[in-house]
């Protein structure tokens, strides 16, 4: 594997491998890197020659009393990780690069942006999706591959693709849990014992909808507030969202209908964890991912 510091290699090496006719997959991440990450990179693996994976904490969607700071870093350790899952590319650039002096230029969603984790964390997306684009302009990946475990970015990220005709198509892949179904994620490492048990709410949460959906319910405010009593009863939660959407819009829903997603954006401590599942109906039944 090759480790890749600046923009214009990378530029170079993603060229030659376009003008070659393969298949260039991009995985970004902000590293700390666990199974989630992992799994992307298999599925990239999968469809794509040469895969790159990014590692860059974007401090453009940290707001300014986020944990920019002290988000986990262990850059060597990650690349050992990539190293041993083959990976070809890994591409580390520095701040200075992706926003040298006198950076002015973002893109953002409108609309989409600014609701629920938007609304939680202004500029959050705008800084996800000015990253994002600048990365595909880098790389150019045929296919860039990212997690279901944050639905509203990914959703974001597509509909950018989408309305700026980026030649990238991005997939979305499904959530990699524990075992005792806490969704991981590189924020976990901030949860204190008795948090990381508390933390199994929101797979509680959307395990006790799971099982009134297979009941029969499909009424989405009583759905809603199923979740929030389970929620409710964490003494170590707050809880900032419960959301069913339409997954074509985020748009709210008040019934179930062809394809939806139940969202949680909850805080265990001090720490904000997000879990989600899908439901999509197929011949009359409601089919649920977790
Ligand atoms: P991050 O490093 O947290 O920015 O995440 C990089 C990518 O990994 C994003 O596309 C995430 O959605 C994805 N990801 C993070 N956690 C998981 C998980 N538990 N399962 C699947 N994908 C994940």
């Amino acid at each position: 594997m090759e480790t890749i510091y600046t923009l214009e290699w990378m530029k170079q090496v993603a060229r030659q491998a376009r003008s070659e006719n393969r298949l260039v997959g991009l995985v970004p991440t902000m590293g700390a890197l666990h199974g989630g990450h992992f799994s992307l990179i298999r599925a990239a693996q999968q469809q794509c020659a040469p895969v790159i994976t990014s590692i860059f904490v974007n401090p453009k969607q940290f707001a300014a009393h986020e944990d920019l700071d002290k988000y986990p870093r262990q850059l060597e350790a990650d690349r050992a990780a990539l190293e041993g899952m083959r990976v070809d590319y890994l591409f580390a650039p520095t701040a200075k690069e992706m926003y040298p002096d006198g950076f002015r230029t973002y893109v953002t969603v409108e609309g989409l942006s600014e609701r629920l984790e938007g609304k939680s964390r202004p500029g959050h997306f705008r800084g996800v999706t000015t990253v994002v684009l600048k990365l595909f302009e880098i790389v150019q990946p045929h296919f860039a591959f990212f997690g279901r475990k944050d639905a509203q970015q990914a959703h974001i990220i597509r509909r950018m693709a989408q309305d700026l005709n980026l030649d990238t198509a991005v997939v979305v892949c499904p959530i990699v849990r524990e075992a005792d179904g806490l969704a991981l994620s590189s924020r976990n490492a901030y949860l204190n014992p008795a948090e990381r048990q508390a933390a199994t709410v929101l797979h509680r949460a959307l395990g006790a909808a799971r099982q009134e959906i297979a009941m029969g319910e499909r009424d989405a405010l009583r759905l809603m507030g199923v979740m929030r009593k389970v929620l409710d009863a964490e003494p170590l939660a707050a809880t900032d969202y419960v959301e069913i959407v339409d997954t074509e819009n985020f748009e709210p829903i008040t019934r179930l209908r062809r394809g939806c997603l139940v969202l949680l954006g909850v805080f265990v401590g001090k720490t904000r964890l997000l879990d989600n599942m899908l439901v999509e109906e197929k011949n009359g039944e409601f089919l649920v991912s977790l």
